[in-house]
């Protein structure tokens, strides 16, 4: 595949293809945005473009190495977005980059990317779900990215879920920006941006990944599952949060039914081990945020048919007969609020027991004000 191929990131595209265009790329990049959203796909294409020996446009002083100079990003926005001229009344219009600047997916560059096996480019990414990027990962990095290039124009490093280098590897890193080898580019990748050191955020041009909007998604979910009727498209792109990865992602709806047995566990019999391998505690509130707004919407409307969830809207309505209006909102505060502190890393037995008892006073109960 190619940049052409990444869907719906037109204006991130629009930026990283007006860089090349106007040959001035970034030594650091941090691409920001949701889980499965086409951040490391893009990442991966974008040094397939820059590196291709077959581009279709390149522009002039290829020669040139990138020295560009750390900005914000709205520098390099409204650098790349500037008009021509542009007199007090005209509103700005960005430019709209070359869509032939891609890469050609074809020549022997391309290929060893795809392949990892490029010498000029380095991907570092965690292997399980709790793992940290190292000192020593970065550490081979900044060797790796001392050297002049082989046999492309740009040595390249990705470093997926950035977030997840501990401090002494961060630190390290820092030093890699701080003075970053010529001719390198770095690609920082990352759902969680917050959690980076805000000097490495500041020393990278940060380029937003947005979810795509659902009408879209549905017709690509469509598109890729010929089986599935308008009516489950639609199903897998709002449970998708506009995260085409995740609507494309067969398991999604199983993970889902995953997450109501668990919320029903935990308003019927909550134990200790109550917990699913297959489902992050992060993933659980969030999916528990979108059963309560179904449970909220059934309750102040009555009709199943502004459900999310309409397959379960038996369910739904049940859970909705048992509780008030205000009493489900607020559970909804109180979990979102939970969820926020799952970044500080609170004890997941006692979270979860906590969170059941919560669940258990809020739902659990028949509301007598309106039966
Ligand atoms: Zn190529």
């Amino acid at each position: 595949m190619a940049l052409k191929d990444i869907i719906g990131q037109e204006k991130a595209l629009g930026i990283l293809r007006g860089c090349i265009e106007k040959n001035r790329i970034p030594h650091a990049l941090l691409f920001a945005g949701d889980e499965g959203i086409g951040k490391r796909l893009t990442a991966i294409n974008f040094a397939k473009a820059l590196n291709c020996q077959k581009a279709e446009v390149r522009t002039q002083n290829t020669e040139e190495s990138p020295g560009f100079d750390f900005g914000t990003e709205d520098s390099l926005n409204s650098e790349l977005f500037a008009p021509e001229s542009q007199t007090d009344n005209t509103v700005p219009q960005p430019p709209t980059p070359n869509p032939l600047i891609d890469s050609c997916d074809a020549c022997p560059s391309c290929v060893k990317i795809d392949k990892g096996i490029h010498p000029d480019f380095f991907l570092i990414e965690t292997e399980g779900d709790g793992d940290q990027i190292k000192i020593e990962a970065v550490r081979q990095l900044e060797e790796a990215l001392s050297y002049k290039p082989y046999e492309a124009s740009y040595k390249i490093a990705i470093v997926d879920n950035a977030d997840k280098m501990n401090s002494s590897a961060a630190n390290a890193f820092l030093s890699t920006l701080e003075s970053p080898p010529s001719q390198s580019i770095i690609i920082l990748v990352s759902s969680k941006p917050d959690r980076l050191l805000p000097t490495i955020r500041s020393r990278c041009q940060r380029i937003n990944f947005a979810p795509l909007p659902v009408e879209m998604m549905s017709g690509l979910v469509k598109e890729k599952y010929k089986k599935l009727d308008d009516e489950q498209a639609l199903l897998l792109s709002v449970l998708s949060g506009g995260r085409l990865g995740y609507a494309l992602n067969e398991n999604l709806v199983a993970q889902r039914d995953r997450s109501f047995n668990i919320f029903n566990q935990m308003l019927s019999a909550p134990e200790d081990d109550i917990r699913d391998d297959k489902l992050s505690m992060e993933e659980w509130f969030d999916w528990a945020q979108l059963w309560l707004r179904d449970i909220a919407v059934f309750k102040a409307t009555g009709q199943t048919a502004f459900l999310i969830n309409k397959d379960r809207a038996g369910e739904i309505q049940d859970l909705a007969g048992k509780a008030a209006l205000k009493d489900i909102l607020k559970l909804a505060r109180e979990l979102y609020n939970i969820r926020v502190q799952l970044n500080f890393n609170l004890n997941e037995k006692l979270t979860f027991n906590y969170t059941s008892l919560l669940m258990r006073k809020r739902l659990g109960k028949t509301y007598a004000g309106k039966q």
